[in-house]
């Protein structure tokens, strides 16, 4: 068997779950290996058999550290996949801290599904424990940028920087005389840490994302934005409450804050990353100078002023205390974290603010919130909404259509066919519209297993 096929096991109608398994000449390869996540029904079939046996993958290659894309690896290793996972340094770093904290949210909430369910006659189980990461992140293998990766006698790959987080990176597939590129995700066209995404000039077939392939970002100015609602909370005397992903979302922030103070324009007032895997994360960043595109300064300074807290007693006195303050912790969604104590403490108060730098998620929190719920519940108690509200939208490391649009037409000679995944069905097709009319180029959307024979065009 010599077919070149591709499968698409996962973000294909969703932005979750990403998993793209390549098979060629009897052997096979899985780029991504996401956790499907958000709705039920989703999520669910994260606990259904895998449709193929991890046994017989002989590689996974790894674009980036985001739980829509790494968060199924334990349970593939468990299910006995014992080949390499190839990915960037960074992205090795990050990918076990976010595995880490997976397994550690995956055990609590089977204990607390069991604390529950009186009349359990099955217990719920975590998907996979600490245990089954530490085994997962033996087999991680880590490479450099553009450096040629040897998978067998018929497929080798690079990775490229793709410019969305910090190690991510497109995958560059060569399959016999085949070129095959995986985008993961792609960031934007000025990423405010990292470089931009590099340019390609050709490949025969594209996997594309789609999460913004309706929508172009909105062009405000962050840094003066995110100013305005320092000044009207510090002079209420508040507090600025802000949920912050613990990876590029935080760090991105951060810099915000220095460049303010640099530049003389932000008032006295103390900073505080509450979240242990924002602390874990930022020590990854520092770890990696030269894959941001940063004054180097900048780099050694940006963190100088942050109260990095690292244990819960601090915590529980930062959260006690109604001084005037800003505080960056998780979760992004409120679906969990430190942050959770901020709010229900200071939520009632009309003069602290709670700001949201991240996209909300439907059923979550964090949207009902935003969407101007009056009462919310934390820990088991109902809290009236009185605090501020704001949002800052357009701080997103995924390119919008236009980014995304400029990216490809970069392209010197067009694929022979683009696949666009990872996005729901109105923006990938809408996406696919955009591309026809403006690249002329083929575009196909794969359904969820939906495989390709990529031999006889
Ligand atoms: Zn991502």
């Amino acid at each position: 068997m010599t077919a070149l096929r591709i499968q698409f096991l996962g973000g294909a109608g969703t932005v979750t779950g990403s998993k793209t398994l390549v098979e060629y000449n009897s052997k096979r390869i899985l780029i991504d290996c996401g956790l499907f996540q958000g709705l039920k029904e989703l999520r669910l079939q994260n606990w259904s058999e895998f449709p193929v046996d991890p046994k017989t993958i002989d590689a996974l290659i790894l674009t980036h550290a985001h739980l829509d894309h790494c968060g199924y690896i334990p349970v593939l290793v468990k299910n006995g996949f014992s080949g390499p996972i190839h990915c960037t340094k960074p992205t090795r770093e990050l990918t076990e801290i976010i595995l880490k904290d997976s397994a550690k949210i995956q055990v609590e909430d089977a204990e607390r599904a069991n604390r529950k369910s009186y009349s359990s006659h099955e217990k719920a189980k975590p998907l996979y424990k600490p245990e089954d990461v530490e085994l997962a992140m033996t087999q991680f293998v880590s490479h450099d940028l553009s450096e040629w990766v040897l998978i067998n006698n018929d497929m080798k790959f690079q990775f490229l920087n793709s410019g969305h987080i910090l190690g991510s990176a497109f995958v560059d597939l060569k399959v016999a005389d085949k070129k095959i590129l995986f985008s993961g995700d792609i960031g934007r066209s000025n990423p405010m840490l990292l470089y931009p995404a590099k340019h390609i000039n050709e490949t025969d077939y594209l996997i594309m994302e789609s999460t913004y392939g309706d929508r172009v970002h909105t062009c405000e100015n962050v840094k003066n934005e995110l100013l305005r609602i320092i000044y009207e909370t510090t002079e209420r005397n508040g507090i600025l409450m802000i949920p912050s992903f613990a990876v590029e979302r935080a760090q991105e922030l951060i810099y915000l804050l220095y460049l303010l103070k640099e530049e003389g324009r932000l008032p006295e007032i103390p900073i505080y990353l509450d979240s242990p895997m924002g602390i874990n994360s930022t020590g990854v960043y520092d770890h990696y100078p030269t894959w941001q595109n940063l004054p180097k300064t900048h780099f050694n300074e940006m963190y100088d002023d942050i109260h990095f807290i690292d244990n819960y007693e601090t915590s529980r006195a930062v959260v006690n205390d109604k001084k005037p303050k800003i505080v960056l912790a998780g979760s992004g969604m409120l679906e969990g974290g430190r942050i959770l104590h901020y709010l229900n403490n200071h939520i009632e108060n009309p003069d602290n603010t709670i700001l949201f730098c991240g996209f909300q998620a439907a059923g979550t929190r964090g949207r009902a919130i935003l969407h101007g719920e009056q009462e919310i519940k934390f820990f088991g108690d109902y809290k009236k909404v009185k605090c501020h509200v704001e949002s800052i939208t357009s701080m997103s490391a995924h390119g919008d259509q236009q980014e995304m649009l400029d990216w490809m037409s970069k392209f010197k000679k067009a694929p022979k066919k683009v696949f666009l995944n990872h996005g729901e069905p109105h923006q990938t097709d809408t996406f696919r519209v955009k591309i026809k009319s403006t690249l002329k180029w083929e575009v196909v959307i794969p359904q969820l297993y939906e495989s390709f024979h990529l031999d006889d065009e």
